[in-house]
């Protein structure tokens, strides 16, 4: 347990316990990872050179704080646990784990649960896993090919590869998932490097692939170990995955003649191991579904439904929330409310929910956006944040 003084000490992001992201409502009582991968996201926040996983609440606090957060919804709130700052399956961590997916399973809740590791995860697990009778519970596998031990010291042990191959094996009605991440070109984007991964992806439901979140704080680190670092000072707020990339690993598992499905997207990976519609509605952003199989399209096709202002209207009295919407094919633009509350209404939707963040526009144009007619200088306005956010909805993921 963290002392109170070090809990003090906290970036307000790692001290936060539950908080909402897009695949889902993410419970993280415990942070401090031993993996030591370099480009580790908690050098964002402070936290990189913890490397004993720390409770911050106990377990039973966690589950009660989870269950009573104001956005979870049973059945419907995908869920993600110890996803932010540890690995769910280092031996400090695991039987957390285990106790809040059983403790979540014997209230009856059929939400599903995205959990991700690169570590052990052994037959005695599976087990484990497979006794849940109502979670739809999706292991995602970190994996991505980088056999530099700089960058990814597990790597050499194989310990994830083998992770995978026993998790597919004993699996029944878990999903599991190749998180092929972080695609990095002169890291791991050789085409023999993405045949070896896309091999392995043959036992998993599913192929979810994404880049490198190239931020000054890891870029800084990195280099300083003598890692070649692409992308230069470019940072940004999202993961990197360039389009040339993009089109390179969508070739490259064309080539490969496995049956997989491969994904751009977290949740729709996810979906897909569960046979269900992409609870983040990106069916709305249809430019994403190219390489999804035919069968899943028609999935999330028929769920598809534009939703109505009344809809709108009850699901923001629902969650308590207030924001002015514009309702347009495949999204709907919202203001202020913030990633938090945003992704409470896509995922209780299953609809794409943007965030316009022009608040002279809104400020010109009055309390209600609904009905709408705008200038032409508002259209083109309108125009280049839409064009913003679609590529934010195509990159973004977590
Ligand atoms: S059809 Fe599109 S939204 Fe649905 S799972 Fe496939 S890629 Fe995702």
């Amino acid at each position: 347990m963290l002392s109170d003084h070090a809990k003090a000490a906290l970036d307000p992001y790692m001290a936060q316990i539950v908080g909402y992201r897009k695949s889902g409502l993410s419970l993280n009582h415990i942070i401090g990872c031993p993996l030591d991968c370099a480009y580790c996201v908690r050098h964002f926040w402070g936290n990189f050179e913890v490397k004993v996983p720390h409770l911050l609440c106990s377990t039973d606090e966690a589950i009660d704080r989870l269950l009573n957060h104001e956005a979870f919804q049973p059945h419907i709130t995908p869920i993600q646990l110890l996803n932010k700052a540890t690995d769910s399956f280092v031996p400090a961590v695991k039987p957390h784990l285990f106790q809040i997916l059983r403790a979540l399973d014997e209230r009856g809740y059929t939400n599903h649960v995205l959990v991700i590791t690169r570590f052990h995860v052994t037959e005695r697990d599976m087990a484990e896993l497979e006794q849940l009778k109502h979670l739809r519970v999706t292991l995602l596998f970190t994996y991505s090919g980088i056999t530099d031990d700089r960058i990814e010291p597990i790597a050499k042990s194989e310990t994830t590869i083998k992770s995978i191959r026993t998790a597919a094996t004993f699996k029944r009605r878990t999903g599991v998932v190749l998180y092929w991440r972080p695609i990095v070109p002169g890291w791991n984007d050789q085409p023999a490097t993405m045949a070896a991964v896309l091999d392995l992806g043959r036992v998993a439901d599913a192929i979810v692939f994404t880049g490198l979140y190239h931020k000054k704080e890891s870029a800084d680190y990195m280099r300083a170990l003598g890692i070649e670092v692409p992308y230069g000072e470019d940072y940004h707020r999202r993961k990197t995955m360039p389009r040339d990339l993009d089109n390179r690993v969508v070739s490259a598992w064309r080539q490969s003649g496995i049956s997989t499905p491969l994904f751009r997207k977290t949740s729709c990976g996810v979906a897909y191991a569960h046979g269900t519609p992409d609870y983040n509605g990106h069916w709305g952003v249809r430019e994403l579904c190219d390489i999804c199989p035919a069968k899943q399209q028609k999935l999330c096709a028929d769920d598809y439904r534009e939703p109505t202002a009344a809809d709108m209207d009850t699901v923001l009295a629902q969650l308590g929330y207030e924001t002015h919407y514009v309702i347009e094919p495949g999204h709907v633009w919202t203001h202020g409310l913030g990633e938090q509350r945003r992704y409470a209404i896509q995922h209780t939707l299953r609809h794409q929910i943007w965030e316009l963040d022009q608040p002279h526009y809104l400020h010109a144009h009055g309390r209600s956006l609904n009905g709408h007619t705008a200038e032409p200088e508002q259209v083109m306005a309108l125009a280049g944040v839409r064009k913003q956010f679609e590529q934010t909805a195509r990159y973004e993921d977590d």
